[in-house]
């Protein structure tokens, strides 16, 4: 017997079974299209057009010339897990076509007002049935030319939640053109005899009109306009069965999101962080941290390689060998990229090791003075600027230079001349005092890079990057065993202020004082700086001052202490370090370079851009065809 009020099992009414099915297939009007696009290709369709109203919304209508659906299939059509695709199991392994579920038409009728004609090809007569939320009319007969067309009207019509969730028309729009972007460019990766011509119209505007005998290349322009088109290289490299095609942009051609990454998996497009790594490694080093390159790629593997079957939009994807896939597209792109000779070989100097060359006898003594700014300025008051000043670099090299045959075998970390500093951070401060005149070759270019001489190569440095690195790491360090020494100033720099700037230096003056600096306030709305951090030399104290009040005003919330802190640190770091044109003297870089061992992440600016490129030997000798 049942007990009264026990809840009883039933079976759910096959159109809630498809609406819930839809939550996961349809997300939005360009969810729609996909599925009707995969459907025409399936049907082996020559010619696909689109038309759309609203974004997607209330119109979506797709016609091909395909095989067609005979006349007493119409309903099952529509109908859940029926499908012509897929008979047993075993399909599932080796399935080639883009769709096989059979799910993807009853859920969208289940949530939509579907119309739905076919006429199969060889034969004049076809039908028509409609269908509205799921609930199918009787088939009708129907004379047309052979295909199958598609109505989709009012997308969610019956579940008002859905509805709501759809965005504006526009943006709708914009889902709906990406989707019909990636199937335009996957056309474009097959023969060329079974390329549908692809025609999508809003009202009487025609917006996209791409013939099947377009190649990719000429796909990626009419999409994407010549700009990137131009900056393309084609790549086809196979191995293990697999196969890799597509088109790589020129590094130049970089973008500020990887948005422009088109992965196709056996004519599928995905979304996938792995092969998008093997891609962004391939540019390391050629694009600056932060940008992204432009990439429309192709793979094809065995069926069984890949598991199409982890999601029910298709746009995830599993390897059986995703090693051997990342190793294939990483190798073909970066081999690429080399052969085109369109890059210079540098990228930022992360793993390279810059030793100092076997030890020679130096022609000068060498003392560098502490890399303080104040000694640079100094400098230029007595100095000319950069013409004169690289005589002055030859004349300060070594005159007795390593003999050619010199092997090439850094010195030992330990040698007791050379690296003894590495291993001790804390001797930020005397380091350049201290300099053991173990410095490498180097030269300084247009004022404002380092070129170094090591056994791996050679690298090129941004100064300003460099020690602008060194200085906010020594400011970090000096800041963790207590407040920066500051330095009183002789004759305090009286700063002009507004009543609100003031009040957010004075609001803040506690944590400026930690960092070295001390204000005062003087009169109404000046503010006089009384010391300034011993560390920075002494750059315009009122300029870093000024500096600081902006960032102040600019954020939008009051700044966490620690976030106020670092920022500053970075202004202070930025404000003081050696500028890009300045001349600098040998023994100005040499302090530098060593005080690079010292800074824990000196491969990148506080901004993230690189400090240093390398251009390693080996580069060099297959340049020039010695290896
Ligand atoms: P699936 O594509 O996964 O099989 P669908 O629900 O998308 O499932 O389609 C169900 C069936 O309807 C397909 O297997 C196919 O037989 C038929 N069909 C759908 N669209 C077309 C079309 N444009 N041309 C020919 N047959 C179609
Ligand atoms: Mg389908």
């Amino acid at each position: 017997m049942v007990a009264s009020g026990l809840p009883r099992i039933r079976a759910l009414d096959p159109i809630v079974v498809s609406q819930i099915a839809a939550g996961e297939v349809v997300e939005r009007p360009a969810s729609v299209l996909r599925e009707l696009l995969d459907n025409a290709l399936d049907a082996g369709a020559t010619r696909i057009e689109v038309e759309v109203e609203q974004g997607g919304i209330e119109r979506i209508c797709v016609a091909d010339d395909g095989c067609g659906i005979a006349g007493d299939d119409l309903p099952l059509a529509l109908a859940s897990h029926a499908t012509s695709k897929l008979s047993s199991a075993n399909d599932l392994e080796t399935i080639a076509t883009m769709g096989f579920r059979g799910e993807a038409l009853a859920s969208i009728a289940s949530i939509a007002q579907v119309e739905l004609r076919s006429v199969p090809r060889g034969s004049g007569a076809g039908a028509i049935i409609r269908s509205h939320g799921g609930r199918v009319d009787k088939i009708e007969p129907w004379l047309g030319t052979s295909g199958t067309r598609v109505e989709v009207k009012h997308l969610f019509y019956n579940a008002p939640v859905r509805r709501r969730f759809l965005k504006s028309p526009a943006a709708e729009m914009a889902h709906f053109n990406e989707v019909l972007t990636r199937f335009a460019l996957a056309i474009g990766a097959l023969p060329a005899e079974i390329r549908p011509h692809i025609l999508l119209r809003q009202g009487r505007k025609t917006l996209m009109d791409l013939p099947g005998s377009l190649e990719s290349m000429d796909r990626v322009e009419r999409l994407f306009g010549p700009e990137v088109a131009h900056q393309l290289h084609a790549i086809d490299r196979s191995r293990d069965g697999m196969r890799l095609r597509g088109l790589v942009a020129d590094p130049a051609c970089d973008r500020g999101t990887a948005r422009m990454q088109y992965l196709f998996v056996n004519g599928r497009h995905v979304k996938d962080r792995s092969l998008q790594h093997a891609i962004t490694e391939a540019y390391r080093g050629l694009m600056m941290v932060g940008r992204h390159p432009v990439a429309f790629l192709f793979l094809d593997v065995p069926p069984g390689e890949v598991d199409v079957n982890v999601h029910p939009a298709k746009s995830e994807v599993r390897f059986h060998q995703p090693q051997a896939i990342h190793q294939l597209i990483f190798g073909a792109i970066k081999d690429r990229l080399r052969r085109e000779e369109l890059v210079p070989p540098l990228r930022p100097a992360t793993e390279f090791r810059f030793d100092p060359p076997a030890p020679v006898q130096r022609s000068l003594p060498i003392s560098p003075p502490p890399m303080a700014p104040r000694s640079i300025r100094d400098r230029h008051s007595h100095e000319a600027g950069g013409a004169e000043s690289l005589p002055t670099v030859h004349d300060s090299w070594p005159i007795e230079r390593p003999r050619q045959d010199t092997p090439n075998i850094a010195p030992p970390r330990n040698d007791s001349q050379g690296n003894p500093k590495v291993a001790a951070p804390q001797v930020f401060q005397e380091l350049a005092a201290a300099s053991s005149g173990d410095s490498p070759r180097m030269l300084q270019i247009y004022d404002s890079y380092l070129v170094v001489e090591s056994s791996d190569g050679l690298m090129v440095i941004d100064q300003h990057a460099l020690h602008e690195r060194i200085l906010f790491e020594q400011i970090k360090k000096r800041l963790t065993v207590g407040a920066i020494p500051a330095q009183r100033l002789l004759l305090p720099e009286v700063v002009e202020l507004t009543g609100e700037q003031r009040a957010l230096i004075e609001e803040w003056s506690e944590a400026l004082r930690e960092l070295g600096m001390e204000v005062e306030a003087m009169g109404a709305t000046a503010m006089a700086i009384t010391a300034y951090p011993g560390i920075l030399g002494q750059r315009s104290p009122g300029q870093l001052l000024m500096q600081v009040v902006d960032h102040l005003v600019k954020r939008q919330r009051p700044p966490s202490r620690e976030a106020l802190l670092h920022d500053i640190m970075s202004l202070m770091a930025c404000h003081s370090a050696v500028r890009a044109r300045e001349p600098l003297t040998q023994e100005q870089m040499a302090a530098l370079l060593e005080q690079r061992h010292l800074a824990q992440d000196t491969h990148h600016c506080p901004h993230g851009r690189p400090t240093a490129l390398v251009f390693s030997k080996h580069d060099l000798e297959r340049q020039f065809g010695r290896t």
